[in-house]
């Protein structure tokens, strides 16, 4: 009788946050709205979301790097992400300003939630950059997961390995072996040292006039490249508390910032864990790019590419254009998803 008696509290208790967040939503709409009636705000212009925070997000006026305006948005709007190119208007009384469209997105990072929708993390990136390294060893399964991802979000992928001053040149023909594969595919591939600052050089003609995230498993050297590509920038993502109908729950702001050399890059926790996201079968066959082509010319229309007759994947692999490395890894990632 007790736990009915809690459950009824705690049902009311629910509501009640709801009620309040639904109120405080509307509150702030209406102002958004008052305030756009008023004509209290200026003129329309061009602006990049440099963070978000729930209900307000973080804008730079376009070309004025370095200027931040903290505005609201119009609830007409889709959900915005970090890199949206938007258009807004400052207040005449302060600072703040009102999100009032979004401009086309040239792509979106998107990741699918607990629920498995996907929701958008941060948009108009030109280059995720998978960072490698020789320690911890890369296998190769590791990094054609990372490819697909990336295949699956249709944005470009750049291979960086770092930490070139452990390699003697016995180490490096190992390494060079294995990115050949990748550079054989198409795949740009970089090399450097943020120790000895060999091939940071390129990496930066690389980065300049884009929009790049660097992702790859933890040790790789993602901090250390961030550090040297921004000194001097405190580029540790804040974890924004924000009250939800079950207490405080913490979320984590994806970042804006430019690269002194030209170019900026997107950072979070988040992104940094991109490629290990929950990923669908077919994703992971039109994944790997070089397997395009023969896809929908096997015999069968359901063929497995295992051991029917007539699989265009199979004869690619006989002919070499599909190499056996490659297609080891797509089974192997495959078999995981069962898992
Ligand atoms: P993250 O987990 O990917 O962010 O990796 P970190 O930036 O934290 O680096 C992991 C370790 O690798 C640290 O001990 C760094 O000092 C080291 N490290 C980073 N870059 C280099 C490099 O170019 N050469 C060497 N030898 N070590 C590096
Ligand atoms: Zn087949």
């Amino acid at each position: 009788m007790s736990k009915r008696k809690l459950t009824r509290k705690q049902k009311w208790r629910i509501e009640k946050v709801q009620q309040e967040r639904i109120s405080r939503a509307q509150k702030r709409e209406q102002l958004i709205e008052q305030e756009l009636q008023d004509d209290n705000l200026g003129s329309e212009q061009q602006g990049l979301i440099i963070a978000h925070y729930g209900a307000t997000l973080d804008i730079e006026p376009l070309g004025q790097p370095g200027s931040v305006r903290r505005c609201h948005l119009r609830s007409n709007l889709p959900p915005l992400v970090t890199g949206d190119r938007v258009v807004w208007r400052q207040s005449q009384k302060d600072e703040t300003g009102v999100v009032v469209a979004l401009e086309d997105r040239l792509s979106l990072l998107t990741r699918p939630d607990n629920h498995g929708r996907i929701k958008p993390v941060a948009a108009n990136i030109n280059y995720i950059v998978l960072v490698i390294a020789p320690v911890p060893m890369p296998h190769t399964n590791l990094i054609d997961r990372y490819l697909v991802a990336a295949e699956t979000v249709g944005i470009e992928p750049v291979l960086l390995l770092n930490k070139i001053d452990l390699l003697d040149e016995e180490g490096m023909e190992l390494l060079d072996d294995l990115l050949s594969v990748y550079e054989d595919i198409g795949y740009q591939v970089l090399r450097a040292s943020t120790r000895s600052e060999d091939g940071l050089a390129p990496l930066k003609a690389l980065l300049d006039e884009h929009v790049s995230v660097f992702v790859g498993q933890s040790g790789v050297g993602k901090s250390s490249l961030v550090n040297s590509l921004l000194p001097g920038v405190d580029t540790r993502v804040g974890d924004l508390s924000e009250s939800t109908g079950k207490g405080m729950h913490t979320t984590t702001a994806a970042k804006l910032f430019h690269f002194p050399a030209g170019g900026m890059l997107i950072d979070s926790p988040g992104i940094r864990e991109f490629g290990l996201w929950h990923i669908d079968a077919q994703s992971v066959l039109e994944g790997f790019r070089e397997f395009r082509p023969y896809l929908g010319y096997c015999r069968f229309r359901d063929c497995k590419h295992e051991k029917e007759p007539g699989c265009a994947l199979k004869q690619a692999l006989e002919e070499g254009e599909i190499l056996e490395e490659r297609m080891f890894s797509y089974k192997q990632i495959l078999d995981s998803l069962d898992a």
